[in-house]
């Protein structure tokens, strides 16, 4: 099962930036809603993810290194509606596997903390350990016994560019939850919980750049049982920009060829070719007409009905971009 384990690790642990992907999801499938991050180089030495969510019972401890142990699936129904961002149970064990990890918690009903090591998969019996409320959960020396895909990873800022990137789209879904990057010394991204729109309009002014909110459209539609809503970059504003492009469907960050042609067409008429727009965009819908159980990373979604989609995310970009002359 340690085979198994690195197998599954090879499919949701690319690179440090995986790491740290699972973990904040977890600590938000937990409630949390202050979340800690601190990388040393680049998270190749280590990610340590500190939350206040609502931690972990102490008899289930050992159960979260075990694989699928803890799967919410409970009938295959529920994969159709699945709304925590986790559901797999094989992240935590596959991690486990290609690092050195050190997972400490209480949960609220616990008057005592509890810890958990692993080393390279082997598991080290649960300890008494002081925690507040909430799970911090260190992961050092990345793939340390699978030399071979350490070799495929990039340098400390490459690493380190990945890391910031997904904690940028982790803040632009969740407002509501106050994150924080530490990169050895250094705070790199402070996001306090924003509560107003002037503080979430800060924090996406923050993520996209000084201006973006100014020379942006903010967009919300809904019909057919879809809604869109979040601001897309005038060409006014790309022009001089790389052009970021977040993207979420249900409050997940998704990169999908369908969302991706819709949004190149909508915007073909009033942008240079080969320019990319750059947006905020978050559409939700009933989740039983999306399928995220595609691949263990969930980047990848599939819609039932991916034309309705398509047609949707096109015309209404379309019609918001329609009134926009340049
Ligand atoms: P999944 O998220 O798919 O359930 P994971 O392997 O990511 O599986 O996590 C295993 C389990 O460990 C979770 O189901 C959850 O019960 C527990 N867990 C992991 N991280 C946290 C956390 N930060 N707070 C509370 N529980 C956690
Ligand atoms: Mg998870």
């Amino acid at each position: 099962s340690q085979l198994i384990n690195q197998i599954a690790a090879g499919e949701v642990v690319e690179r440090p930036a995986s790491v740290l992907k699972e973990l904040l999801e977890n600590s938000l499938d937990a409630g949390a809603d202050q979340v800690e991050i601190w990388a040393e180089e680049g998270g190749l030495r280590l990610i340590r993810v500190r939350d206040n969510g609502h931690g972990i019972d102490p008899e289930d401890v050992p159960l979260c290194l075990a694989r699928h142990a803890t799967s919410k699936i409970r009938q295959a129904d529920d994969l159709e509606r699945i709304s925590s961002y986790g559901f797999r149970g094989e992240a935590l064990p596959a991690i486990a596997s290609v690092s050195r990890l050190r997972l400490a918690t209480r949960s609220e009903a616990s008057l005592e903390g509890r810890q958990i090591t692993a080393q390279g998969g082997d598991i080290a019996p649960a300890a008494p350990a002081a925690h507040p409320v909430g799970t911090t959960i260190e992961v050092a020396d990345l793939f340390f016994n699978t030399p071979a895909r350490r070799k495929f990873l990039k340098g400390e800022r490459t690493e380190f560019f990945h890391l910031q990137e997904v904690v940028r789209s982790a803040a632009l879904s969740r407002f509501d939850v106050a994150f924080r990057l530490q990169h050895g010394e250094r705070v790199q991204l402070k996001f306090a919980a924003a509560t107003d729109e002037a503080a979430r309009h800060r924090r996406v002014a923050e993520i996209l750049g000084a201006g973006f909110l100014e020379e942006s459209l903010y967009l919300e539609h809904a019909d057919l049982g879809l809604r869109l809503h979040g601001w897309v970059g005038l060409p006014t504003f790309n022009r001089a920009n790389s052009g970021a492009q977040y993207f979420f469907v249900n409050g997940r960050p998704v990169r999908d060829k369908v969302v991706g042609h819709a949004v190149r067409q909508a915007f073909a008429d009033v942008l240079f070719k080969g320019r990319h727009p750059a947006f905020v965009l978050c559409l939700e819908l009933d989740p039983a007409a999306v399928d995220v159980n595609v691949h263990p990373t969930k980047h990848e979604v599939r819609f039932r009905d991916a034309r309705l989609v398509h047609d949707f995310l096109f015309r209404t970009l379309h019609d918001a971009l329609g009134d926009y002359r340049p």
